[in-house]
């Protein structure tokens, strides 16, 4: 399988080197020269098989030669050999027609691992057989980082370096990032806030003489693989829900867009799905961009969906490429727009066809905490924030009734124990594997705001190995 860059200026490249690559030369994102399409058959045969079975059969059209196929299904097997459920992705019922698609049961507690240690095993596959290194950089607000962590964590092939905002990420999230005590992970707490951790990430990304001489790489959900490992859960779950006699639709928290646009490539296979209902917290730029067909960027402020925060939904620029019949000139065009001015727009026909398939809602602290008590009254389950906007009665609605309804359970509420507490006075306990998070030894080194500082901190632990 080619790859192409949704900005087409970047080169042409195989599976392994887009992973590797992560963000195109050209700033776009690498998508696929065409998606696989599989038969009401082929489907049919992969209902009631495991998980990893699944995940390599979706996989592979994908992969293609870059990676030998047993070696695939160890990659595999070995990246959901950690989850603490059998199922791995298990489904649990709401009521007649709901659905609670839970992808928690990683090493972490949220979605993300789902891709992450997959991606992990990937790198260092891929990493081994060309005899490289990579130095992974992030700055992290909390949930992204501890799965990184735990994904490149004991890797010979990695260093992974991760800032955090110091006495500003809730305990928990420090915990565990902190207490993995592994030779390649080094946490950074920066005495300054998560902008600010950004920034300096940033600006040592854009030193190429540093980036080169590190191999400095990200994990971030840009990275192609990321988007490829979260279509297989979808796949999963319409399987075991009645696919492909059944027809579906997903509701699915939103911030990043990589989420939900994993479910667009699933149903771009040929997975009879409907609808996608894309909730947001008060940082709504995707709920008013399908309510207006215009993209305009606002201040983030802080919500009690903290891992949805964000200004700029940087997967949508995989959406916008293929709306426009893969035109990357007009994808070049629209995104130097954005940047310029923050703001840019589709025409009606645009949104029109687009509404045929996506919907989107915001949902304030209020409306998430009174759904956390909804589901908790109706149901017994104690959901997080994230997964309360995917159980909103106002978003389920956008879903058509012929489908089987499910939404997306992204994180484990314990995760997020204030919220819960507030919101329905219980406390959520994390899973018993957890449960000494808070005896853990931690290390962590802390550092000003400087990015001199951090830039010697990354060179003196490297160069001391
Ligand atoms: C990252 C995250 C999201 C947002 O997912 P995107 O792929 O960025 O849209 C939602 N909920 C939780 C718990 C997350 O960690």
């Amino acid at each position: 399988m080619k790859y192409h860059s949704t900005r087409g200026q970047a080169p042409v490249l195989d599976f392994a080197d887009v992973v590797l690559t992560g963000l195109a030369r050209d700033g776009g994102l690498y998508v696929p020269e065409s998606y696989p399409q599989f038969s009401v058959e082929q489907w049919r045969q992969l209902r009631g098989k495991p998980y990893q079975v699944v995940a390599y059969e979706v996989m592979k059209p994908f992969v293609g030669d870059a990676i030998q196929p047993d070696a695939l299904k160890t990659l595999i097997d070995e990246a959901y050999a950690g989850f603490h459920h059998k199922a791995i992705a298990p489904i649990k019922q709401l009521d007649t027609n709901h659905f609670l698609l839970e992808l928690f049961h990683g090493p972490t507690l949220a979605f993300k691992d789902y891709a992450l240690q997959f991606l992990g095993k990937l790198f260092d596959h891929l990493l081994q057989e060309r005899g490289e290194r990579v130095t992974i950089l992030g700055a992290t607000s909390g949930d992204t980082g501890s799965a990184a962590i735990e994904a490149c964590r004991d890797k010979d092939t990695i260093d992974i370096f991760i800032l955090h905002p110091h006495n500003r990420t809730s305990e928990i999230q420090r915990k565990q990032m902190t207490t993995v005590l592994s030779t390649n992970v080094h946490n950074i707490a920066l005495n300054a806030p998560f902008d600010d951790c950004q920034t300096i990430v940033k600006e040592l990304f854009n030193d190429l003489d540093f980036r080169d001489k590190y191999k400095l790489s990200a994990v971030n959900s840009i990275n192609w693989a990321r988007i490829m490992a979260q279509v297989v859960y979808y796949v999963y779950a319409a399987l075991n829900l009645g696919a492909p006699e059944r027809t579906l639709s997903f509701a699915v928290p939103t911030g990043n867009f990589g989420n939900v646009f994993a479910a667009y490539v699933a149903k771009r296979m040929g997975l009879p799905i409907s609808k996608l209902a894309i909730g947001t917290n008060k940082n709504d730029i995707l709920a008013r961009f399908f309510d207006s067909g215009k993209m305009s960027t606002d201040a983030v402020s802080p919500s009690i969906a903290p891992s949805m925060d964000i200004q700029i939904s940087s997967n949508f620029e995989r959406l916008l490429f293929h709306t426009y019949g893969n035109d990357a000139d007009h994808v070049m065009k629209t995104m130097a727009e954005f940047k310029k001015t923050g703001i840019f727009s589709v025409s009606p026909d645009v949104l029109t066809e687009l509404r045929k398939t996506f919907a989107g809602r915001r949902f304030d602290d209020d409306s998430i905490a009174q759904i956390i008590q909804k589901i908790y009254h109706a149901t017994g389950e104690l959901i997080d924030p994230h997964t309360a906007i995917a159980c909103a009665p106002d978003l389920l609605q956008e879903l058509p009734n012929d489908a089987v309804h499910v939404s997306l359970a992204c994180a484990h509420p314990a995760k997020f124990p204030d919220a819960i507490k507030g919101a329905v006075d219980v406390f959520p306990h994390l899973p018993d594997f957890l449960s000494d998070l808070f005896e853990r030894e931690e290390q962590f080194t802390v550092l000003d705001n400087d990015r001199a500082t951090v830039k010697a901190f990354v060179e003196e632990t490297l160069g001391a190995r």
